[in-house]
């Protein structure tokens, strides 16, 4: 172990919220380093390398605000960007506001302990480097751990296996090969498509059949780009004060009381254009079954409209849960990838993976050979990266044991037990219900000003309260249960996971009103999180 370094916010992860949170909080005058896993910024988009990934919010949403001459000079060529245009604006921006300078990389954090007496953070990585922090800045994504199935005989497959979020990082030639994909979730409606395009044959293993969506992607003309730019601020306002932070306003009428001419002639037309903003054609979508209802039938159809195989297309049409319950995919072509010739479709469900051989992989009633294996199976969402180290608060009590029965915070940004530690975009706030770039950019906007405010009042100590927490989760609770989504098995739901507990995790009150809340707080005095001065070596309640 090396002497710890000193600073006054240790940040952990160099994605789009550590980029942030590093330019907004060094910008103020402190002193901060951010520990990055990786070897480069980006976050997901550094580790996401699979063929066909790319962002289901517009590029020009999915980018940074906080400054208008990035707005300006910056130029996506795609509606949605793929992958590799997002990772160089990720690195333009490293570039731009000379952020690597403060970034470690190839360091993973295993450990970070307060000392009560101090009130500051010891940080350890795997490496054996400490540092030693007032703050600790959490911006380890919500799609960060992965997550592998627990295949009998996946250690002796003589052939290569990836993992959609550890891509290889040069060029991977799937020409004339075997290739089998397990997982049909966001990361694997994205990949098949290509994959089929490369391959002797696929075969696809599907769990649970999901809703997918077009994307209707296509280049950004220069007019397009002009206008985009010319209107930005106003673009970004919308977003703010829209549900979702993606700037689709939905109809205020009910989908189940709407015309059903006209309803099908919304439906038809978000279908063609609008992207994941589909999910928002009708604002009572995801608050009403009948509504629900609807949707899920018109995207029934199109499904059936596209797949020509009939067992196939029954294998393919979800069933059982409200459409958007589960993160719809957005897909350029995925359905119509099940009409080639050299696609296979197997349903796990009736016929469970037994063990993978050498050569194969083997259900309970038939062997698949293959020469390459991908597992499309996503991620430990939400709580997987923030539980994978040993983060240890007040009184030597871990989050593990705090969190056993769920995730608990306050405003999914403060944890009650552990002072001085902040979470980027963490349960609890809208997150993967949002435009997740708009919610990262407010969390470290709003925590800046708290922090610049605690520091020059003094402040040592920074906590949320567990009234404030319990009286926030139970608001979170609430919310979840006017919506439908509890009534779908997903990763909002902890149901990524076997036996993580099932609660619900973002927060569906919508960006807008949770600003607004933030705001309160704010105005408030920070009410909900004990401040607490420096005296004599002790440290003392401001209120
Ligand atoms: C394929 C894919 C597509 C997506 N598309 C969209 C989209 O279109 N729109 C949208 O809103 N959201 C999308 N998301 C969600 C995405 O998570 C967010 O948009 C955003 O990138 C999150 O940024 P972040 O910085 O919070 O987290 P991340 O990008 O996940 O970055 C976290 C970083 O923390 C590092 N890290 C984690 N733990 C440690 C540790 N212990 N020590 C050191 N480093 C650590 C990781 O290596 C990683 O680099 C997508 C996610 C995926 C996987």
């Amino acid at each position: 172990m090396t002497a710890p370094e000193t600073v006054d916010v240790l940040v952990v992860g160099a994605g789009f919220a550590g980029m942030r949170a590093l330019h907004a909080l060094r910008g103020q005058g402190m002193s901060v380093v951010v520990l990055e896993a990786g070897d480069d910024v980006g976050g997901v988009w550094y580790w996401n390398r699979y063929p066909g990934a790319r962002c289901d919010v517009e590029s020009y949403d999915y980018s940074y605000s906080f400054s208008e001459e990035l707005e300006q000079e910056w130029r996506w060529n795609e509606r949605f960007a793929a992958q590799p245009e997002i990772l160089r604006y990720a690195q333009h921006v490293a570039d731009h506001f000379g952020l690597r300078r403060d970034i470690v990389f190839g360091q993973q954090m295993t450990s970070a302990t307060y000392d009560e007496q101090a009130a500051r953070w010891t940080v350890t990585t795997h490496t054996g480097r400490v540092w030693d922090a007032q703050f600790l800045v959490m911006a380890v994504g919500n799609l960060s751990a992965t997550k592998a199935p627990d295949i009998a005989g996946l250690d002796i497959f003589a052939g290569r296996v990836f993992h959609t979020a550890r891509w290889p990082h040069e060029p991977v030639d799937l020409t004339g090969l075997r290739v089998g994909v397990i997982g049909t979730g966001s990361s694997g409606a994205q990949l098949i498509p290509i994959v089929a395009q490369q391959t002797a044959h696929l075969t696809v293993f599907q769990r649970s059949a999901n809703f997918s969506i077009p994307a209707c992607n296509g280049p950004v003309s220069d007019e397009r780009d002009a206008e985009v730019k010319a209107a930005y601020a106003e673009r970004r306002a919308i977003a703010q004060n829209s549900p979702s932070g993606l700037g689709f306003m939905p109809d205020r009428a009910s989908a189940a009381a709407a015309d059903p001419e006209e309803r099908r002639a919304r439906f038809e037309q978000a279908w063609a254009g609008a992207g994941f903003g589909f999910l928002f054609t009708y604002h009572d979508l995801l608050l009403d079954e009948a509504s629900n209802a609807t949707a899920a039938e018109f995207c029934r159809e199109k499904i059936a409209a596209i797949v020509k195989d009939p067992r196939t297309r029954e294998l393919l049409t979800p069933h059982g849960f409200p459409f958007g319950g589960k993160r719809p995919s957005v897909d350029s072509g995925y359905f119509e990838t099940f009409n080639r010739d050299n696609v296979m479709l197997v349903d796990l469900r009736a016929t469970p993976i037994r063990d993978v051989t050498p050569t194969s992989l083997r259900t309970t009633d038939a062997e698949y050979p293959l020469d390459v294996l991908i597992l499309a199976t996503g991620f430990d969402a939400f709580t997987g990266a923030l539980l994978r180290p040993d983060i240890t608060g007040r009184g030597g009590h871990s989050l593990r044991e705090a969190w056993s029965t769920g995730p608990r915070t306050y405003l999914g940004l403060g944890v009650a037990g552990f002072p001085n530690l902040f979470v980027i975009a963490g349960p609890g706030s809208p997150s993967l219900l949002s435009n997740v770039l708009l919610s990262i950019e407010h969390h470290v906007d709003w925590l800046a000003v708290l922090l610049r405010t605690a520091v020059a009042d003094g402040i040592v100590e920074i906590e949320a309260t567990e009234e404030a927490q319990d009286r926030w989760v139970e608001h979170v609770n609430r919310r979840a249960q006017e919506t439908l989504y509890p009534r779908a098995p997903s990763y909002y739901m902890g149901d990524d996971l076997p036996g993580k507990p099932r609660v619900f995790m973002p927060y569906s009150g919508g960006v807008r009103d949770y600003r607004r809340i933030l705001e309160q707080v704010e105005r408030d005095g920070y009410e909900g999180f004990a401040l607490r001065r420096s005296l004599l070596g002790e440290t003392v309640p401001v209120r």
